[in-house]
């Protein structure tokens, strides 16, 4: 992980502050592998293989950011003024000075995700025999198609601040999915899917997709759900308890209570692209957001998921922050700008410091608040089995398959690939077309059982998009299955 470019990277930061920066900061990627395969009917339609090397330069001046980015090492001096002049620029049309919240420098902090073997070790040859053994797990008549997607990548960042930090992270992430399609009696298609999952204490290598329990068992799972929906009728219309599997409780929690409580969006920063949120100031510490089995971290630390990364691209330790506790919300997704500027506009001390959540998706990008791992923490309700014997009139759903979300995520309409019945404790049969929706404090409040820890996936986010211009994250939602009550459903 040692660059013969850290030592003119340190030169650089001394220049802009020996010029008039307050801070700068830059990442420099070492290499960022990727690679993507699709496969449509175990036929092999993209294989995309990319590997890029660049940095991106932050820089703090009179208030006001400037950020430049360069794919080559070439011609550091122009990068690094190029963004110091942004700065300069921006700094005269700036309402409100940045300021900085104080923070512990990050001392030669080194980050390895687990990764037993690197996916860009194994040859292209291998990936494709295996993805068309899958395949053929997957093949049966009523199933007309069939989707194979997976996706790699490994990059090496250094961090290096004006402050005296320095960084480094070495990632290697795998998503992996499979789809299977079939059409009812309708005419409509029915879908189900299975989307790799992680063991937060585990590792995210390719051994994952040798793993027959991780991924190629659920072949034949998902392909049986199928022709039962196939043959099912459709969900009622009605208001009954709703229980949650992880496959959509993780998206249940990513929607309304991750994108809600990031900082940025909650001071309006987002509101022109992916919408503000109806979270405010005065909530930290008074919002009773769910029932008191609500309890809802964003933990950074959990050894084995995209949601983790040693530290942020404020040079920010992870960290593991409570966000909701006993159903009362207590703190949000937070950076070294938005605590100060937060504090500063409640007229009060809501966040101490940085949570540590400033992210960018690339070296092209300047970071924004972005989820680490948000999730739900496991309760005393026991299985979904014991959850179901104590619904009286409820349906269990997962798999997604659509969403509308209201702009303050304050409402919310979710569409999954099945459901289960559930009358007197014991469940009566399967549905196609389930969907439910809600208010979402009405909703979290309803909470009424969360299971245990046995009931617990982690689950993963590939494509978490915000931000303007657009930038993709990766994150994880470690949930249990949960139980809410009088819901509506099917419409
Ligand atoms: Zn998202």
């Amino acid at each position: 992980m040692n660059s013969i470019y850290l030592p003119l990277l340190r030169d650089q930061l001394t220049r802009l502050k020996a010029a008039g920066a307050e801070y700068a900061d830059v990442r420099f990627h070492d290499y960022d592998d990727s690679e993507s395969l699709f496969f449509l009917q175990g036929e092999l339609r993209n294989c995309e293989q990319s590997s890029t090397f660049g940095l991106g330069v932050r820089v703090l001046v009179d208030g006001a950011w400037g950020f430049a980015s360069a794919s080559n090492m070439n011609d550091l001096d122009s990068v690094f003024q190029k963004a110091f002049r942004s700065a300069k620029e921006a700094a005269k049309c700036c309402e409100r000075p940045v300021e900085l919240a104080d923070r512990d420098v990050l001392e030669n902090v080194r980050f390895k995700s687990p990764c037993q073997i690197d996916p860009f070790d194994v040859p292209l040859e291998e990936k494709i025999e295996f993805f068309k053994e899958v395949d053929a797990a997957l093949q049966k008549g009523y199933v007309k198609q069939r989707y194979i997607s997976y996706e790699a990548e490994h990059k090496h960042v250094h961090f290096l601040d004006s402050e005296g930090s320095y960084g480094a992270r070495d990632i290697v992430d795998i998503f992996a999915g499979m789809r299977v399609v079939g059409i009812d009696e309708d005419g409509l298609s029915q879908e189900r899917t299975y989307n790799l999952t992680l063991d937060p204490f585990g590792t995210r290598g390719w051994e994952l997709m040798r793993d027959p329990k991780r991924f190629i068992e659920h072949a034949p799972r998902i392909v049986s759900e199928l022709e039962l929906v196939l043959q099912a009728p459709p969900c009622p219309k009605d208001v009954r308890s709703v229980i949650l599997k992880p496959g959509i409780m993780f998206l249940q929690t990513h929607e309304v209570v991750g994108h809600a409580l990031e900082l940025d969006r909650i001071l309006g920063y987002e509101l022109s692209f992916a919408g503000g949120s109806f979270v405010t100031l005065d909530d930290f510490g008074n919002l009773r957001y769910g029932s008191d089995k609500m309890n809802v971290a964003a933990d950074a630390t959990l050894p084995n998921s995209p949601g983790s990364f040693g530290f942020d691209d404020d040079g920010v330790p992870c960290q593991n922050i409570v966000l909701i506790k006993d159903g009362i919300l207590q703190s949000a997704l937070t950076s070294r700008q938005t605590v100060t500027e937060a504090n500063s506009k409640a007229g009060r001390f809501i966040f101490e410091r940085s949570g540590g959540a400033n992210s960018a998706m690339d070296f092209t990008r300047p970071p924004i608040e972005r989820m680490t791992n948000i999730n739900i923490l496991p309760g005393t309700d026991g299985t979904l089995e014991d959850i179901v014997r104590t619904t009286e009139k409820g349906i269990i759903m997962d798999g997604d398959r659509s969403w509308s979300i209201g702009s303050n995520r304050e409402q919310f309409h979710f569409a999954c690939e099945i459901g289960w019945l559930v009358e007197n404790g014991a469940i009566t049969g399967i549905v196609r077309n389930p969907t439910y929706s809600s208010k979402t404090l009405p909703f979290w409040r309803s909470m009424s059982a969360v299971g245990d820890r046995s009931t617990c996936e982690l689950v993963q986010v590939a494509n978490c998009g915000k931000g303007l211009p657009s930038q993709i994250m990766r994150l994880g939602h470690c949930v249990p299955v949960c139980r809410f009550d009088n819901v509506q459903i099917g419409l």
